[in-house]
């Protein structure tokens, strides 16, 4: 009989991923629902350093697999590595970061398996009538929550982004580590990582901005936010941006402001082309003064915004910029 809520710990270079620990603290509910355990699992090599600490987070169980094959990430011998294990433990759940292993790894396991697989769910539970895990996520552009059920397969199991749940409070507590065996015959890996090349990601500090001016995806493309950065510079802000934006390649996360993005409440907060989602809403709401740049005048930005202007940002912003700099006594 399938059993136990399992996480997969996502680690780089050997240090393990915000997403798994997010993921485990909602693994402890969810097994607490089932009155199963939650087993933890990382693959990599020379990791086992990283095995003790998950048991301080909610791991009955940490499964490690420790191998010069698993050194990076892979798809070949992570896929086969972790579905012999779900496999002779017939696990029950199984979650992953949405991060792109995640999104690599996931969808190939659930394959061999022969199971379901739910991408980017924002909300985990189980009925407590059919004990089934219910996964909610986001269906036809976000407009309705889909609850989605694997009910004939095994394991349930779905990938969640980062941010979406919290990390858990760390709690000294005891729980078995086990090294897992892994072979595989490294002539039958047809990849190898020759270059790995890490992206140097700027430092954002939008927290501890006094003015934000945040481009939205009606800056229509990364030329728009030169737009953005010129009016943000003569004001001494730093730059925002919604998910909408990151996600069409224009801006780098680092500057996302919302729910999956920072939480920020400067002086003035400046949304220029952002429709307003509650997602967005969630990070910004709390600013002092909010300004909103919107041609849509029933955009739901408006309803929170201290002064909103119906318009083409484009148009508006030259305009705005001479206002401001007067009103806000920049010099
Ligand atoms: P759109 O919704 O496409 O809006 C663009 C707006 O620009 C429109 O209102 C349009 O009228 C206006 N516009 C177009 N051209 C112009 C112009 N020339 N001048 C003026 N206005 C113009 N979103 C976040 O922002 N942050 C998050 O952290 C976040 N987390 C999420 C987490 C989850 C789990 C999910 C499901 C979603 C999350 N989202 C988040 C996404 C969110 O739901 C929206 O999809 C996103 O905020 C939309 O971005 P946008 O407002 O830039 O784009």
């Amino acid at each position: 009989m399938s059993r136990d809520v399992f996480v997969y710990m996502e680690q780089r270079d050997g240090k393990l991923g915000s997403v798994g620990y997010e993921l485990l603290g909602e693994a402890v509910s969810l097994a607490q629902d089932l009155s199963q355990k939650v087993v933890a699992v990382i693959l990599g090599d020379g990791i086992m350093n990283c095995a003790g600490e998950l048991i301080y987070y909610g791991a009955d169980e940490v499964l490690v697999v420790d191998d010069p094959m698993l050194k990076d990430y892979i798809t070949e011998p992570y896929a086969k590595a972790l579905t012999a294990i779900l496999k002779e433990r017939d696990a029950e759940i199984v979650l992953f970061g949405a991060t792109s292993i995640g999104r690599d790894l996931a969808p190939r396991i659930s394959a061999r398996i022969k199971t379901g697989l739910t991408a980017d769910c924002t909300e985990l539970s189980i009925d407590p009538d059919t004990k089934l895990l219910m996964m909610t996520r986001p269906a036809f552009g976000g407009n309705l929550m889909a609850v989605i059920l694997c009910a004939d397969h095994r394991p349930q199991m779905g990938t969640v982004r980062p941010g979406v749940f919290k990390k858990p409070e760390f709690e000294e507590r005891d729980a078995e580590i086990i090294k897992e065996s892994f072979s595989v015959d490294p002539k039958k890996i047809r990849t190898r990582v020759i270059e790995t090349i890490t992206e140097v990601s700027e430092k954002v500090d939008l927290e501890g901005a006094d003015i934000i001016v945040t481009g939205g995806r009606g800056v229509g493309g990364a030329e728009g936010f030169d737009v953005i950065r010129k009016f943000a510079k003569s004001l001494g802000a730093v730059v925002g941006s919604s998910r909408g934006a990151v996600e069409e390649g224009w801006i780098p996360h680092a500057h996302q402001v919302g729910q999956t993005g920072k939480s920020v409440s400067p002086r003035v907060y400046i949304a220029c082309g952002v429709s307003g989602a509650v997602q967005h809403l969630a990070g910004m709401s709390s600013s002092e003064t909010i300004i909103a740049i919107n041609k849509d005048p029933n955009a739901m930005i408006f309803s929170i915004a201290d002064y909103g202007i119906v318009g083409d940002l484009f148009k508006v912003l030259p305009v705005l910029e001479e206002e401001l700099r007067n009103k806000l006594g920049i010099k």
